[in-house]
């Protein structure tokens, strides 16, 4: 018999704890079931998911930036292409925070499940109100000073120092790249294999997802049996996908103003790539599709897709950055807790960085969540809120991060002159010649 695709039993696990949970609260000792025995997977999958975030960062960042090779002779390519998908992603999480700060989905909570929440999953809100006045009164170049670790084994010790590790990764990737290739080799085929395992743990981690879901749902459904929650949770959902919506426009328009190709050329073009990614919910494994589809029918010069598309699909992931920031803002709301404007912009710092850092799988967007959380002091327990939509909104940014990558990939190509007439012609618009 076929397997069941991972996707459909997330949905099953999901439905099935619901359902469990309601069935549970119909007996006085049901709650305690749920509480004692079953909610404990459910942290257990959460944790393991926690885990891996700095081994992560450490291997898909080094990967990312030593793939870069020869500086010298790539400069210029790396640099427009490092500049458009950091921009590209700026603009995404400024989408998102915008969206999120004028629908606020999280305040759909109602005062007393928003209450019931913080007392179940924050503990105490005393601390967090603590943390928050802390971060007013440092200095403005505090997060300057952060960023940079005294020493790697105390960043890499607590989650919350998980920038400094991305700083450490950049910084030996840079060293990676400008000693001599003999030298160099060893160590990135160290750091090749060290990917492909942490890759591989995530695969391990996300078969476990269908029990996690299950246990983390029926947590969440007997703590707080209110149907308020799944409708925050539906604006929330909403605010995403519309800002991915936004994004897909965006692109279209950019492709339009710089290379003069119309929306049904470029949608045409990248389609199966797009469809991919919606069903793997993975960039990396899209990306021999995207490479075809952007060489042969985008006609984009091979030189260029092939240094500018595996690095895309490891640091530029434009949906994955809009959606860290609604979320972050989004359990900020949910949990009643006001964000300054200074953490709103911390948020985009921290969301362009821990997009960069996620690995081009599913899931790895959640995971780095955690940072973003961290860092504007918002309760990581709130990631229990939003597993429950995480995996079809992971569908569609990766969508959006597979999209954007074959964007840039054009733009890049266009400043280069290396965007020619492509190979493959299945679409009637006409393609201007050179
Ligand atoms: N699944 C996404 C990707 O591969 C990353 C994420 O989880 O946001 O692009």
């Amino acid at each position: 018999m076929k397997k069941l695709a991972l996707h459909w039993q997330i949905v099953i696990g999901m439905v099935a704890g619901v359902l469990f949970a309601l069935l549970m609260t119909q007996f006085s000792w049901g709650k305690m079931i749920v509480t004692d025995w079953v909610k404990p997977f459910g942290t257990i999958f959460i944790n393991s998911l926690k885990l891996i975030a700095v081994p992560l960062i450490l291997a898909s960042l080094i990967k990312g930036v030593s793939d870069l090779k020869d500086i010298s002779k790539l400069s210029k390519m790396g640099g427009r292409t490092i500049g458009i998908y950091i921009l590209t992603t700026v603009m995404a999480v400024s989408i998102g925070l915008v969206l999120v700060n004028v629908i606020k989905p999280g305040n759909s909570i109602s005062d007393t499940t928003r209450q019931e929440l913080v007392e179940n999953y924050s503990g105490n809100t005393a601390k967090y109100k603590a943390q928050a006045a802390k971060q007013k009164e440092s200095g403005p170049l505090q997060a300057l000073v952060d960023l940079v670790p005294s020493n790697f084994i105390n960043a890499a010790g607590d989650n919350k120092n998980m920038l400094q590790v991305i700083f450490f990764a950049i910084f030996f990737g840079v060293g990676l790249i400008l000693i001599k290739e003999k030298q160099a080799k060893p160590v990135k085929d160290f750091f090749d294999g060290f990917n492909e395992v942490i890759l591989k743990l995530i695969d391990l981690i996300m078969m476990a997802a269908p029990v996690g879901v299950f246990a983390l749902l029926a947590a969440l459904v007997v703590e707080s049996p209110s149907l308020d929650l799944f409708k925050a949770l539906g604006w929330y959902a909403f605010t995403v996908v519309l800002g991915l919506a936004i994004m897909i426009v965006l692109y279209n328009s950019m492709v339009f103003i710089f290379t003069k190709k119309k929306p049904s050329f470029f949608m045409k073009g990248i389609s199966p790539a797009q469809l991919l990614a919606f069903s793997t919910s993975s960039s990396a494994a899209t990306l021999p599709v995207t490479m075809e589809r952007v060489t042969e029918h985008l006609g984009v010069d091979e030189e260029v897709s092939s240094f500018v598309l595996p690095i895309g699909a490891t640091i530029n992931m434009d949906g994955t950055s809009l959606y860290q920031a609604v979320a972050a803002v989004f359990i900020a709301q949910a949990f009643g807790m006001d964000l300054t404007l200074g953490a709103q912009l911390g948020i985009i710092v921290t969301a362009t960085l821990a997009s960069i850092g996620s690995a081009a799988v599913p899931g790895a967007g959640m995971v780095m969540l955690v940072i973003v959380l961290a860092q504007a002091g918002i309760p990581e327990a709130g990631l229990a809120l939003i597993f429950a939509v995480d995996r079809p909104l992971d569908m569609c940014r990766t969508t959006v991060n597979v999209t954007g990558d074959a964007t840039v990939s054009m733009l890049v190509a266009k400043s280069l002159g290396k965007l020619h007439k492509p190979k493959v012609k299945d679409w009637d618009d006409n393609y201007p010649t050179k």
